[in-house]
């Protein structure tokens, strides 16, 4: 087997990156260098939701799956790009709007929602994204769904500003389920090969909630 095309789908990770209202931004350190010690290394610090991440389901119940406790079978799969930029602000993603793609909707499948709103990145309008709506999040788990990604900070409407703390219906539905969720994906539009496989390893952070991930599309055409 040969990869003839990898694309990444992953934002830096350093103090550039946009942190989700309330998180810590994260911050790089160096704490050796080459005239020193001989080697350069660097201090990391950050959210277990800094950049591109995956969610694991106990990053909202208690007793949920730890990243480590899920198969690493949950975080890749064949690819299925839905189709949803143009859209307003903070408009929701229905299930009516997944109908297109709803035969690929099968246990394996990673459902990535490509809303184009990683263009309002590094602003605040990138919190004002559109959302997966829960009868189409409910759709995509009965469907045996269990790795949902979107180009922005979260499947669920963003509490910011003026806009109220929402249900997190999105959240619930696939993490409930045991799935996991990749947020801040970013380079969608560049899946343009035919049966493209989807992986976004989150490192084994003990104990995680999430993770960073290099989320990337691989072709093998
Ligand atoms: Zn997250």
């Amino acid at each position: 087997m040969q990869i003839n095309r990898i694309v990444d789908l992953s934002r830096p990770v350093g103090p550039e990156t946009q942190a989700f209202p309330g998180d810590r931004e994260p911050s790089l350190e160096r704490s050796a260098t080459v005239a020193v010690e001989g080697y350069n290394s660097t201090g990391v610090h950050m959210s277990s939701h800094s950049g591109t991440h995956a969610d694991a389901p106990y990053h909202f119940l208690d007793d949920g799956p730890r990243l480590e406790e899920l198969s690493l079978g949950q975080f890749t799969g064949a690819a299925v790009v839905v189709e949803a930029t143009g859209r307003a602000d903070r408009s929701p993603i229905t299930a009516e709007d997944l109908a297109p793609w709803r035969e690929r909707f099968a246990p394996g499948a990673a459902v990535l929602l490509h809303t184009g709103w990683a263009d309002h990145y590094g602003t605040s309008r990138y919190f004002d994204h559109p959302y997966l709506a829960g009868d189409a999040a409910r759709l995509l788990v009965e469907a045996g769904v269990r790795c949902v990604g979107i180009d922005a900070p979260s499947p669920d409407s963003t509490p910011h500003g003026p806009h109220p703390e929402g249900d997190w219906a999105a959240h619930m539905s696939v993490l409930g389920a045991g799935g996991t969720i990749v947020e801040n994906l970013c380079g969608l539009e560049r899946i343009d090969f035919a049966d493209p496989l989807f992986v976004a390893l989150p490192i084994r952070l003990s104990s995680g909630d999430g993770a960073p991930v290099r989320a990337v599309a691989m072709g093998f055409g």
